[in-house]
């Protein structure tokens, strides 16, 4: 809980495919925690990365967050009408002198040092201004050296040099659009929101996320970051690794098998009553001490290969 009592949790989910066993995961998770500490549960439609949005899912996690009866509070937020917002918040880092303009291709960065995520880190190249005869394609976030930490709820103490691992980052995409690290923060310091619980995927982000408060003078919410659903070969389940869409099994099923994931051990008999009754069951015996503190946990019915 935050110093005042107030819990405002979200799902944020990006429609980029219908909701599968992993990001249920979250979605639950991020439920339970908000209903049993009697907090507000928002919902976020991420579709900032607009190539990556897949005609009707975004109706589809609508349907299926129905299906299994969570509930969110108030009206649900669209990125596709936050752009003035992340306009506004870009341009008092660009007063602050907290970003530059970069003309760097894809290309040329490629050629730079790997970061630890696989990514490459931006080598500064624009960072004293644009070199010339080249024209600014995106804007770029000035890291600061040093370590950002953070104490997550359930993985510990993270701690994170944004400059030495990633360096200058993307606020504005050279095709136009508002990066994900910059949306994500005003939307979530816009709602309020003090409670973010979300998939371990994201652990590398926060940091990022962090500076960026910092800069815009917003606080940090406190982070509880879940193990992400993997697959025996140690893959994300996505639509890539051919992740079963949840709502083609029964619903009070998948909701049984999620509280087993995220380590809740519900009464065997639970698993035969309806999922309203297994909802409420969670929503009161919620207990994040016995949530797995592991980065990735293995899907239901998925065997650890032994070579
Ligand atoms: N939109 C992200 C996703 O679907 C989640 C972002 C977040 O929770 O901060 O993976």
């Amino acid at each position: 809980m935050s110093k005042h009592g107030t819990y405002i949790g979200r799902f944020a989910p990006s429609p980029s495919g219908p909701l599968h066993f992993g990001s249920m995961v979250a979605a639950l998770g991020s439920y339970l925690d908000a209903r049993h500490y009697r907090g507000q549960w928002l919902l976020r439609i991420e579709d900032v990365d607009r190539p990556r949005v897949v005609p009707g899912a975004e109706d589809a996690i609508f349907r299926t967050l129905e299906t299994f009866g969570l509930e969110w509070d108030g009206a649900v937020v669209c990125q596709r009408d936050r752009e003035q917002a992340y306009a506004a918040a870009l341009s008092r880092l660009k007063e602050g002198a907290r970003v530059f303009a970069c003309a760097c291709s894809r290309r040329e960065i490629a050629d730079s040092v790997l970061a630890r995520d696989g990514s490459h880190r931006y080598p500064g190249t624009c960072r004293n201004g644009l070199p010339p005869g080249r024209a600014a394609r995106a804007w770029r976030f000035r890291a600061t050296p040093g370590e950002v930490c953070f104490d997550d709820s359930l993985q510990g103490r993270i701690c994170e040099d944004v400059d030495a691992d990633v360096g200058d980052f993307v606020l504005f995409r050279a095709d136009g659009l508002f990066a994900y690290q910059l949306a994500v923060v005003v939307d979530d310091a816009d709602a309020g929101v003090t409670h973010v619980a979300r998939g371990a995927d994201l652990i590398d982000s926060t940091c990022r996320q962090i500076l960026l408060q910092r800069a815009l003078g917003f606080p940090t919410p406190q982070y509880m970051h879940f193990p992400v659903v993997v697959n025996a070969a140690g893959e994300k389940l996505s639509k890539q690794t051919l992740a079963a869409a949840v709502d083609t099994l029964p619903p009070a099923d998948v909701m049984f098998r999620c509280l087993a994931f995220l380590g809740q051990c519900p009464p065997p008999e639970l698993a035969r009553a309806g999922v309203a009754t297994i909802r409420q069951w969670a929503i009161e015996n919620w207990n994040r001490r016995l949530v797995p503190r592991q980065r990735t946990g293995l899907a239901p019915g998925e065997q650890r290969e032994y070579v």
